[in-house]
């Protein structure tokens, strides 16, 4: 492998130091190794070998202005000269709270955390505080983060959905069984399903929490009427509604998939795009619910919390993002639009069973023969082999796509990149089909 010689001697020596040898366990998918990377700029990475991808994994999202960009350098930079966190109180974590609570539509108030993870606990903290009840709905094929109480095998599928007795396969060894008994595991984008359950179980259901757009597996949109249902149903039993807009939250749109959609649920989980890169994510919503925390009612605490330096960094991104000049999102999306249509010309040309559901500038490649997958049961049906055997090629070609097949575009693409990665996309057709 001598375009990975660096890698493959760094990859070998990290053994020794971290376990598994990667930093969270899900980069261990690239193959043939998890690249070392160097630096990377604008839409760029370049690994420690001097090869250089057009990148389509954005570090699984919050690179939305791609890398490296200025605004955020700046922010930092004049930031950290400051000092570095504080422990206290700073400007910035108000200057970044109204800019959410402009933008995003169910939030009169934010607390801020640092992984999506963390959101998410404070989400079903707050619901169970509010309404007194224990149980939470999730659902297959969703990813709320790796916490022992919503951490579910991607396997888990079963189309009458679980109401955990035993049911529900856990996420890892490890995990402690008891947190995932109040977790009610049903299939996504099925009204029937989520009836039955919210009626049988009313009286002990605090929240339910739903990725907008099913992200993490398919790219899946909600069918029609799917979310007027979620919402009005949740509404009647005084279920609290999350939105875990951890991958959606200012990608889709300023106002995320609650602009997307038109639904506004009672609270909002987001982390990933919030920050352009650095580490912050913030659970908002409700007046009447967040003020569980300003009473002290509820909990929530952390040491690196609104930290300066990843505040400043989320203020840059918005304002960016924000700045109607820049067109951010029309932008992406046009080029989302080139790179999709031509992705499905090449397939058609090279025979390829290639399916693409996309949602604004996020959409996932899978090879399967359903004409549309529009429930995680199909999903679970595609070739994910093939796909990782074609995310291989394509990383030995320069093109850095998750083996998964979700592709995330930047502000930082342009079109010179994408006709670069279509022709990559060309060769690496041509290798997988003669492979
Ligand atoms: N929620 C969703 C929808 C996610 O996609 C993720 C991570 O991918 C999380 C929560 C967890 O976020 P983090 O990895 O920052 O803990």
């Amino acid at each position: 492998m001598d375009k990975w010689n660096m890698t493959k001697v760094l990859f070998d020596e990290s053994q020794n130091y971290l376990a598994s040898g990667v930093s969270s366990n899900l980069r261990l998918a690239m193959k043939p190794f998890p690249i070392y990377i160097r630096e990377a700029h604008g839409a760029k990475l370049f690994d420690v070998d001097g090869n250089e991808y057009i990148d389509y994994i954005m570090a699984y999202g919050p690179q939305i202005l791609g890398h490296s960009h200025p605004n955020i350098v700046n922010a930092i930079c004049s930031q950290v000269k400051q000092a570095q966190t504080y422990g206290a109180q700073h400007v910035g974590e108000i200057e970044l709270a109204k800019r959410i609570k402009k933008y995003v539509p169910c939030v009169d108030l934010v607390s801020y955390a640092s992984t999506g993870s963390e959101a998410v606990q404070v989400a079903l903290r707050l619901s169970r505080a509010f309404t007194g009840r224990q149980k939470f709905v999730r659902f297959e094929g969703h990813y709320h983060g790796w916490m022992d109480n919503i951490f579910t095998a991607f396997g888990n599928s079963n189309k009458e959905g679980s109401t955990n007795k035993g049911s529900i396969i856990p996420g890892t060894k490890g995990q402690n069984l008891k947190a995932l008994e109040d977790t009610i595991l049903l299939p996504w984008n099925n009204v029937e399903a989520l009836e039955k359950t919210l009626v049988e179980h009313q009286d002990e259901i605090a929240a339910v929490i739903t990725e907008p757009i099913m992200c993490n597996s398919g790219c899946i949109l909600p069918l029609p009427g799917y979310m007027e249902k979620l919402r009005e149903l949740t509404s009647k039993y005084g279920i609290v509604l999350i939105f875990d807009e951890v991958i959606t939250g200012f990608r889709l749109g300023l106002g995320g998939a609650q602009e997307y959609t038109g639904i506004t649920p009672d609270l909002v989980t987001m982390g990933k795009a919030l920050a352009g890169g650095l580490p912050l994510s913030a659970v908002g919503g409700k007046k009447e619910i967040m003020e569980l925390i300003s009473r002290s009612e509820v909990y929530h605490m952390g040491t690196m919390n609104g930290n300066p330096l990843c505040t400043a960094s989320a203020i840059a991104s918005i304002d960016y993002l924000s700045d109607e000049k820049n067109n951010a999102y029309t932008q992406m999306n046009k080029l989302v639009d080139i790179l999709v249509t031509e992705i499905n010309n090449l397939s058609e040309q090279y025979n390829l069973p290639l399916l693409i559901n996309r949602a604004g500038p996020v959409f996932h490649t899978m090879f399967t023969d359903e004409t549309e997958i529009t429930h995680f049961s199909q999903f679970q049906q595609r070739d994910s082999k093939a796909f990782e055997r074609l995310a291989e090629i394509f990383l030995e070609e320069g093109l850095a796509v998750r083996p998964s097949g979700l592709w995330y575009l930047s502000t930082a693409h342009t079109e010179q990149d994408i006709y670069a990665s279509l022709e990559i996309i060309d060769k690496s057709f041509q290798r997988f089909k003669n492979s």
